[in-house]
């Protein structure tokens, strides 16, 4: 018989996990979630959690949506697979991606599908480099990220990802990677430093170390419009229209990795729009499908289009691609996911319900734990510090955004602990009354760990 006890020593015996202390697994052994409704998902014992981080920032139609079992349902009896290689499509690959240019008014030119937002990074540093390969530029390959940026976990993405955490003991990040300052005043600012200064002053310094690297070397700029794994990082209103020029003026590609923000996660559909962002790439997943499928999407302008369509021409083919890019049900349940979004006003949602979140967790501020609250829309983070005045963090670091969200989950909420911020994703189908009943069971959670610190 399977039962919760069999499962839990099943899954400390055969299952290597994501994200996950390996040793500490199999003392502690994990919580294995058995069904999902709304915004709540149940573990095998039945308790109830809200799912406070949407699963991985992503499930943004709730865990219960009948609509996507059906679109998958359908696509799987019309045609369960074909592919993209070769000149060979599929309905729903080809709508999807009018759709996805479309939702971009335009801006964008062409979707290439992947199914996870790694490759997708991925894809996007090939054809960067693809790109300057065509314009007889082989030195413009450098790819300048930021420090705290989340871009996967695939050799490039990975070496992308400003995190130590996925470059130690994995021989990363590979060469022609740097990282520039985050973007995170409360931490990065200097004394009295206005957050206009500083954006200013972070222009400049991607500025110097362009011209240090030699323009002629460095070839993109990524960044996500907010970081989210990173510790929620909502930058200065001026940084991105700053960051851009700076790369405008030195022919280097903007890629926007909306992989958490894209489909209304911060009240508009994109977050460039949010932030006047003009990229040459976008990085779409996660909310894409609600996460009901694998998928994601790299979009190109079509300055990028055209010179890739050309080379590929000049070279007999755009040698890349994956078994299951564009794949006809991932890409069905992605369609019937975005009408979903958008028949129930759900990036309005966002703005609603996400400015009760953002105002009750302000409310928590002025706690003795509470260094900053941060966010936009439905997403958001509240640091813990170990002394307000000096901001400075606990030793070691994590111990209190980790008792913090071991406390949640006891009060049946689900968050996430980023160092010692504790991050705020819910699905973007969350209720004002949800939000506070949410509001409710962190304030309760944050006055226990302070207890027990
Ligand atoms: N980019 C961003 C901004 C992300 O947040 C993530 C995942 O959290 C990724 C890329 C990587 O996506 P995946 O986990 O699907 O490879």
């Amino acid at each position: 018989m399977t039962t919760p006890d069999h499962l839990a020593h099943s899954d400390v015996a055969y299952q290597l996990h994501a994200y996950t202390n390996a040793q500490r697994h199999r003392e502690e052994g994990p919580c294995i979630m058995a069904r999902g409704s709304g915004i709540h998902v149940y573990d095998t014992a039945g308790k109830e959690y809200i799912e406070g981080m949407a699963g991985l920032w992503s499930v943004a139609v709730g865990f219960s949506e009948p609509r996507l079992a059906e679109a998958a349902r359908r696509q799987m009896e019309c045609l369960p697979f074909y592919h993209t290689f070769s000149h060979k499509s599929n309905v729903p690959s080809i709508e999807l991606a009018e759709k996805l240019i479309g939702l971009t008014g335009g801006r964008m030119a062409q979707a290439f599908f992947t199914n996870s937002g790694s490759e997708a990074n991925d894809t996007i540093v090939k054809m960067v480099w693809y790109y300057n390969n065509a314009l007889g530029r082989p030195e413009k390959k450098k790819i300048i990220a930021r420090q705290r940026g989340y871009h996967g976990v695939t050799v490039a993405s990975a070496s992308l990802t400003g995190l130590a955490g996925n470059h130690r003991s994995f021989d990363l990040p590979l060469p022609r990677i740097l990282h520039t300052r985050c973007p995170h005043w409360y931490r990065e600012g200097l004394p009295g430093e206005s957050e206009t200064a500083f954006a200013d002053r972070l222009a400049a310094e991607l500025e110097a170390l362009i011209l240090a690297e030699g323009p002629e070397t460095v070839a993109a700029f990524i960044g996500e419009p907010v970081m989210g794994a990173g510790g929620v990082v909502v930058p200065p209103e001026t940084y991105w229209s700053k960051v851009q020029a700076v790369c405008r003026k030195y022919d280097v590609l903007v890629i926007a990795d909306e992989v958490i923000t894209g489909f209304g996660r911060t009240g508009r559909m994109f977050a460039s729009d949010l932030f006047g962002i003009e990229a040459d790439f976008m990085t779409l997943s996660k909310q894409l499908t609600s996460s009901y499928q694998p998928l994601a999407a790299v979009l190109m302008n079509e300055r990028v289009a055209s010179v890739i369509t050309r080379h590929s021409g000049e070279l007999g083919t755009f040698g890349h691609g994956y078994t299951a890019s564009g794949h006809p049900v991932a890409a069905a349940v992605a369609l019937e996911n975005i009408r979903i979004i958008e028949e129930r006003g759900l990036v309005d949602n966002a703005s609603a319900a996400g400015a009760v979140l953002q105002r009750r967790l302000r409310e928590l501020a002025d706690h003795p734990l509470v260094g900053e609250v941060r966010g936009v829309g439905l997403i958001a983070a509240v640091e813990l510090v170990a002394d307000k005045a000096s901001r400075a963090p606990f030793d070691p670091a994590g111990k209190a955004g980790a008792l913090a969200v071991r406390q949640a989950q006891d009060n049946g909420l689900i968050l996430r602990g980023i160092q010692d911020s504790v991050a705020f994703c819910p699905p973007l189908i969350i209720t004002e009354a949800q939000v506070e009943t949410l509001a409710d069971r962190f304030a309760q959670s944050l006055e226990e760990t302070a207890k027990k610190l």
